[in-house]
């Protein structure tokens, strides 16, 4: 796989940290000229060997297949810098999907190549494959459950694009915990190809501090290692992921509430007649259509209620978060207010 990864990256002379060089915790440090007092006036653990130890308990994968990024965004945008040489190299990804793709494939100066989704927001095989035979086709974004659309894709047809395309597969798990469905993450040694992106932003209740998580092969892994900001988490930041991370009991708590907020809010949406489609979901959003996505995102602004609008990827579409019970009959009153008009 290493033929994929840019000549300068395969070159490249890491930042060498000081935290590196002696890696003991016991110690008189006057190595990093940091300010010998305070609580946070340490360098953090640039590779987060904790958080990664918890992770690996829970996930049940091997701590060194585990990448920290500052968020999905740090890993998204790594890829490209290690696979993508600018204005040469391309990626691909399936539409209507996350925005970000395309945001870091402009950042880094590589073409990103746009395949739709079919009406049942699926991949359709026969649109891809010609693709497999482009030598600059570096990347590829899938990402399962989709966002906006909220539905898993078919794992045949990931593992399909897994076997025949010799590029990088980046599967983006942002709302696995949401769903019944096993995750990637169990094929990471099956398809050395492959890259799984996880966060603690959604399920784990955790956007706030910028935590994104990818399991790849060991390989691919030391140039991630390579190419991130020494330091690109936080002490803080790792501090409250690892908490959080040992109270699986609250994690788990939250997750079915919202999953059971969820049913109670497609129920209330069924019953009104502006919202002429619930799209299944396997996420923690339901994107919706209505008879007019423009005027209704207006009236629910106008009741200080905050929905994505969509109309412009998928027409008259709106994309709706599950909130707490309170929010959610906030919405639910708004829509039959507007409804009744
Ligand atoms: C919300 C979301 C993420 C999370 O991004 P972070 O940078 O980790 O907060 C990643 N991918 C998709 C598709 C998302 O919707």
């Amino acid at each position: 796989m290493e033929n994929l990864v840019r000549k300068n990256i395969l070159n490249l002379s890491p930042y060498l940290s000081a935290r590196e060089e002696y890696s003991e915790k016991k110690g008189v440090f006057l190595d990093a000229n940091e300010n010998p007092f305070g609580i946070y006036n340490r360098y953090p653990d640039p590779y987060q060997e904790t958080l990664k130890q918890r992770l690996s308990e829970i996930k049940n994968i091997l701590s060194n297949r585990i990448f920290i990024g500052n968020g999905s965004d740090e890993i998204i945008d790594i890829a490209f810098r290690i696979f993508c040489e600018p204005y040469r190299d391309k990626a691909l990804t399936f539409i209507p999907t996350y925005g970000m793709y395309e945001v870091s494939a402009n950042i880094n100066a590589v073409e990103l190549i746009k395949i739709p989704l079919n009406s049942d927001f699926q991949i359709d095989k026969k649109t891809i494959e010609p693709f497999f035979s482009d030598k600059n086709l570096k990347l590829i974004f899938i990402c399962s459950p989709n966002n906006p659309t909220g539905n898993l894709l078919k794992s045949e047809d990931i593992e399909f694009i897994l076997q025949n395309f010799k590029g990088i597969v980046i599967v983006d798990e942002a709302y696995i915990d949401f769903c019944d469905q096993p995750s990637f993450l169990e094929k990471i040694e099956k398809y050395p190809n492959l890259i799984v992106s996880q966060t603690l932003s959604k399920a784990w209740g955790l956007a706030g501090i910028r935590l994104g998580i990818a399991y790849m092969n060991e390989s691919f892994l030391s140039y991630y290692n390579k190419v991130k900001a020494p330091y690109n988490i936080s002490a803080v930041n790792q501090k409250i992921a690892l908490e959080t991370l040992h109270n699986i009991e609250e994690y788990e708590q939250k997750r079915n509430e919202i999953l059971s907020e969820k049913t109670k809010l497609i129920n209330e949406l069924k019953g009104l007649k502006i919202v002429r489609k619930i799209y299944p979901s396997d996420a923690n959003f339901l994107l919706i259509e209505a008879d007019n996505a423009n005027e209704l995102y207006s009236q629910l602004i106008a009741k200080q209620i905050i929905i994505r609008n969509r109309n412009t990827v998928i027409p008259n579409c709106l994309r709706i978060t599950v909130g707490t019970q309170e929010e959610n009959q906030k919405l639910v009153i708004a829509l039959k207010q507007i409804s009744n008009g």
